[in-house]
């Protein structure tokens, strides 16, 4: 869709430098817009090595998006350095942005405690909560309701990487086990303390 024009991308993670080096193959320029100072602040450092050194990839440090300009379609994007506050305006007909996720996770019960962005509190995390009611310290991956576990980006804290996902996915199938074994333990009477 862009392919030969100049594109905007918005931010200064993995995410964004992914994305601008992806998008730098197709099209004219990509501006990398950067609300710090530095690339490799928030970025791999040898992510923004790549960006940095990629002759059609424009950095722009200190960079926000003020309005956005078009018709029918987008046409330009206005931007200003919040350092000299000078404004420009690039033309273009694609902006990305990765800014950060929000979970999906307004569907859950109130008794599985999420932070204030909506990421889901595990493990000694949720020991001290007032939702936590079993009479046991909580596994490292259980949520505050016990026996119901969460893995991956999900959970406050998460490391954001595939491997570390995978990881705790299978370390959760480990918990549940013991969770269960547990249970069976306690027996009867056992349980809600279980
Ligand atoms: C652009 C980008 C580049 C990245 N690059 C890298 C990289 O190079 N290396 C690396 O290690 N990591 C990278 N990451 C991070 C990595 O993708 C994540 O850390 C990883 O995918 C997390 O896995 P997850 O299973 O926790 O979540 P996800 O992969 O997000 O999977 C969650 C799944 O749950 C589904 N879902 C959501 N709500 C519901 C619901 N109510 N019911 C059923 N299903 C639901 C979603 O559709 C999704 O399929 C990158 C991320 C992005 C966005």
């Amino acid at each position: 869709m862009c392919r030969g024009s100049e594109v905007l991308v918005v931010g200064g993670g993995n995410s964004a430098g992914q994305a601008a080096m992806f998008l730098s193959e197709q099209t004219r320029r990509v501006f990398l817009l950067l609300r710090s100072g530095d690339l490799q602040k928030g970025m791999s450092s040898y992510l923004a090595q790549r960006v940095e050194s990629k002759e059609n990839i424009e950095v722009l440090p200190h960079t926000e998006i003020r309005r956005m300009l078009g018709d029918q379609q987008l046409e330009a994007v206005e931007v200003e350095n919040t350092q000299t506050g000078e404004v420009r305006t690039v033309a273009t007909t694609a902006v990305f942005t990765f800014i950060g996720a929000i979970p999906r996770t307004d569907w859950l019960p109130a008794e599985i405690e999420t932070s204030a962005r909506g990421f889901v509190l595990t493990g000694p995390e949720v020991a001290g909560s007032p939702r936590w009611s079993a009479g046991r310290a909580p596994f490292l991956l259980e949520t505050s309701r016990a026996g119901v576990f969460a893995a991956g980006d999900v959970r406050v804290g998460s490391i954001n990487r595939v491997a570390s996902a995978v990881g705790e996915g299978a370390m959760a199938i480990k918990f549940i086990h013991e969770y269960l074994a547990g249970f069976l333990a306690a027996g009867e009477n056992g349980e809600a303390q279980w």
